[in-house]
């Protein structure tokens, strides 16, 4: 018989055909099930239907083929063995649980339908067989309610309001109250609207509802909220979902039944603590829907909202004990800080899911140190656990402590970061004032995938409703926002746009600040101040240092960022852009002058009012980065970028210069160019204005000297931008290296430097061969490289690129990450042809790239020397760098 394709992997405790390794086709969710499953855990049996299927049934035109339904059914009859019961029996019902579970968690992203394959008659089964009718009818009425709208696509408005008319009626405030008779008649009503509304009666047949269910998590796999959500996290449309059938088990059939969720660690710091919450006779949203507030699964867990509830431990003892050594187990297993989903039913614990954590960048990385510590992980998988994006969130601000604060209300502290901004009550709008400019504050009763693009543009969010592991609260920790939660004073009114704290009412456009580190809402806007790092921040760092080969420099152009990308650990500086300092108020006259002047003379008079300043510059930076080396890039954008714009500026021209302001609006006519960034620019402008090389050059000597007479070691190294002729460089070479030798015997004296060359030309790339002998470095400028590559301009490229990554003609934006086919292809053969003719040569990059992880790998992979990215993203690329020389 041909090799049939497997589509269906079954979990079970006589069977288990998944494990871990298997995310790509069974899901997250789905491998960990299995993994669970053969560790011996108690899972409830169930199988995964794979997400290859997901990509076949998606190519087919949203249909299942023969092959998966066939083995859809073997499995089923595997889980009916196992656990006794008959899906479709109206005596012993099997119900299913039906999940969608992708590669990576994409969390209140796609969609989950319980209690699947209850109908009419074995919703009476049910009751009989648990001695719970209102517990049946209660399943019944939700399955219906969550089939209708994940399935069926039914507004359930119309439901929702159905039974608060009926707890209204019946004079009752929880749902809880409810008969079963009151249950039973509501699941008539539903079915009543769901018919009037749709034409189509609810599916009585359980494995017609199957089938529609598995189809149903399968064509949510391309709703706007996943695509969006896979858009922000860069995750592809490729990988499809899998669907996760499983034997439901119930936490709401009565007192000894609860449902929960916990972490190992405290997802937020990190520390060492068993942290959770449960609802006791609950489903799985409860505790996440934010409606009742849930209770500590122990001490540890107790927080300002349930600090006087019921735990875990004293309600349940024995259950407890069971769910600490489960979780001392899965954490050793799983070497990681877990997220576990747990039911008890009639007090026997079953374990729903375990997943790594999300958590906090410090928390993820006091984490990892600990485990570490505690002889769990080794130092290199320590490093490789850690997305080096999420460093991000360590660096963010806090609030200035010094400043008085009105705080008005204090909710959850969800997550870390501290944030100020007018109020919007909704995420079109959030998103709407953001566009125009405007710092938002997202605040909501709850949020809910819905809200995604929303929060994206907001500076914080804050909610009313909901706990620690409440959406708003897990999402934001993803994000690295600012997140208070569960703030019960506040009175939101989304049809008033009032926010009512204490009697004070706060209008949408009003300031506010939340703290996510204490959970304070605070009136107005307050000064934060930036992060100061951990101690286990520099212990994780310094393990990085120790593997990684690649230096780590930034770009910086002033003693400040010098001085905070040394805090961050750069090794030197391998982008100083000059032309940042020209444009200083009392700098830019003299700049204009020099670009006005039509002869030597003249030029060289406004250059000699540049030259103190740009020494000053320098000195300051030298300064700061004492022994290290610093790489300053003589003048490199294009003249029409210094030209003055407003009639004021031009008659203040014309005033400074002694000309007729006609006069200057003819040299900007003839100073026009077309294509600025492929025009006058660059060594171009040193080739034609060599003075300018010069009197930068002259600077650099001048203040490498003065520094190191003042005992500053100084590594001074002069970089000429955008060549694409070796003779480019050749000719002011010899003007740079003359230049110094005019200082060095003016001073009497002379310090050791490097002169080299910025590769961003393909040209450049190409023949790197015949400009290496001349340079004693290549700095790579993939920004301008990648332009020209692409013949694609970086500053009109946003308005189009997306649409190119989103139809796939590109995985990620070249300019984010470097397209290795091409601009990566010429870098690498610049760097081979280069260090033919120049085995000395010191190789480095200076664009965006250098700070990006991806690229970074690249970096590492072709041998560069260092990369060199903003202040901020140096802890980033040292951890990429040590990631990347240990895959
Ligand atoms: C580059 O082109 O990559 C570069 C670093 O220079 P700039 O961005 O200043 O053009
Ligand atoms: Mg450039």
């Amino acid at each position: 018989m041909a090799n049939v394709k497997k589509w269906v992997y079954s979990f079970n405790s006589n069977k288990t055909e998944g494990n871990q390794g298997m995310k790509d086709l069974l899901g997250g969710k789905g491998a960990n099930l299995a993994e669970m499953s053969s560790l011996g855990l108690s899972v409830p049996p169930g199988f995964t239907v794979t997400t290859q299927a997901c990509l076949d049934f998606v190519s087919n035109a949203n249909s299942l083929n023969d092959e998966i339904k066939k083995q859809v059914l073997d499995a089923l009859s595997l889980v009916e063995k196992e656990s006794g019961k008959k899906f479709g029996d109206s005596n012993n019902p099997l119900l299913f649980s039906v999940r969608s579970g992708a590669r990576v968690s994409m969390p209140g992203m796609m969609d989950t339908v319980l209690n699947l394959g209850l109908n009419d008659e074995s919703v009476l089964g049910l009751g009989k067989l648990t001695g719970n009718p209102r517990f049946a009818w209660d399943s019944y009425r939700r399955f219906i309610q969550m089939y209708a709208n994940v399935v069926m696509g039914f507004n359930v408005a119309l439901l929702e309001s159905t039974l608060e008319d009926l707890k209204e009626a019946r004079e009752v405030e929880e749902d809880t109250q409810l008969t079963a008779q009151d249950l039973q008649d509501l699941v008539s009503v539903y079915k009543t609207i769901i018919l009037e509304e749709t034409g189509i009666g609810f599916p009585t047949d359980p494995m017609d509802q199957l089938w529609r269910a598995i189809a149903a998590v399968f064509s949510s796999w391309n709703n706007p909220r996943a695509i969006k959500y896979r858009e922000i996290n860069e995750i592809s449309h490729e990988w499809g979902t899998a669907v996760n059938v499983q034997s439901m088990v119930f936490g709401n059939m009565g007192e000894d039944c609860a449902t929960g969720v916990c972490f190992t660690r405290d997802p937020s710091t990190g520390e060492k603590k068993f942290f959770g919450e449960f609802l006791i006779n609950a489903q799985g949203e409860d505790v996440v829907a934010g409606i009742r507030t849930p209770q500590p699964i122990n001490d540890l867990s107790k927080n300002e909202s349930n600090k006087t509830l019921t735990t875990l431990e004293q309600a349940m003892p024995k259950v407890f004990g069971e769910l600490v050594e489960v979780y001392t187990r899965l954490e050793e297993h799983y070497k990681d800080m877990q997220d576990i989903e747990f039911t008890i039913e009639k007090d026997k614990l079953f374990i729903l899911q375990t997943r790594n954590g999300k958590r906090t960048a410090a928390a993820g990385i006091k984490i990892a140190v600990d485990l570490v510590e505690e002889g769990i992980l080794t130092k290199k998988e320590a490093l490789l656990k850690m997305n080096p994006e999420d460093l991000n969130q360590l660096l963010h601000p806090r609030l200035d402590p010094c400043v008085a604060k009105n705080i008005i209300a204090t909710g959850l502290p969800a997550s870390p970061g501290a944030g100020s901004g007018q109020i919007a009550f909704s995420s079109e709008k959030a998103h709407t004032m953001n566009e125009n400019g405007e710092k938002v504050l997202l605040v909501r009763q709850e949020t809910s995938p819905e809200d995604i693009a929303g929060m994206v543009a907001s500076q914080g969010i804050l909610t009313a409703r909901g706990g620690m592991t409440s959406h708003a609260a897990v999402v934001a920790r993803g994000m690295g926002k600012p997140c208070v939660a569960g703030c019960s004073q506040l009175a939101i009114s989304y049809a008033n746009s009032t926010l009512t704290v204490n009697g004070k009412v706060y209008r949408e456009g009003d300031w506010i600040t939340i703290d996510g580190a204490t959970g304070e809402v605070i009136e107005g806007k307050v000064p934060t101040i930036s992060a100061t790092i951990s101690e286990d921040f520099s212990t994780f760092m310094k393990w990085a240092d120790e593997v990684r080969k690649l230096d780590i420099r930034t770009n910086a152009d002033n003693p400040q960022d010098s001085k905070t990308a040394i805090s961050f650990g750069a090794q030197g500086i391998g982008l100083c852009r000059t032309e940042h300092m020209f444009f200083e108020p009392e700098r830019i006259l003299a700049v204009r002058e020099m670009i006005y002047a039509d002869n030597v003379a003249s030029r060289k008079k406004a250059l000699d009012k540049l030259l103190p300043f740009q020494r000053e510059d320098f000195i300051g930076i030298f300064n700061e980065m004492n022994g290290l080396p610093v790489n300053i890039r003589l003048l490199d954008p294009p003249l029409h970028e210094f030209l003055p714009h407003t009639a004021q500026d031009k008659l203040q021209l014309a005033d400074y210069l002694g000309i007729d302001v006609d006069l200057v609006e003819d040299r900007c006519e003839k100073l026009h160019e077309f294509n600025p960034m492929l025009g006058h620019r660059g060594c171009r402008l040193g080739v034609t204005f060599p003075e300018i090389y010069r009197m930068q050059t002259r600077a650099i000597i001048e203040a490498a000297l003065e520094c190191s007479k003042n005992g500053i070691k100084v590594l001074p190294e002069i970089m000429i931008p955008l060549i694409s002729l070796s003779g480019e460089l050749v000719i002011l070479k010899d003007e740079c290296l003359d230049e110094i030798k005019k200082v060095f015997e003016e001073k009497q004296s002379e310090i050791k430097y490097k002169l080299g060359t910025m590769i961003e030309l393909p040209r450049a790339a190409i023949t790197a061969g015949e400009i290496a002998p001349h340079a004693d470095f290549f700095s790579f400028g993939t920004n301008d490289l990648t332009q020209t590559t692409y013949g694609l301009s970086r500053d009109d490229a946003g308005k189009f690129l997306p649409e190119y990554v989103g139809k796939g003609l590109m995985p990620l934006d070249p300019f984010v990450s470097i397209d290795r086919d091409g601009v990566g292809f010429l870098v690498k053969h610049a760097c081979i042809e280069g260090k033919k003719t120049n085995p000395n040569i010191h190789l480095g990059i200076c664009g965006e790239h250098g700070g990006e992880p991806r690229s970074i790998q690249f970096c590492h992979d072709i041998g560069l020397d260092y990369v060199s990215c903003s202040p901020f993203r140096v802890p980033i690329a040292r951890l990429a760098a040590a990631q990347a020389a240990l895959k």
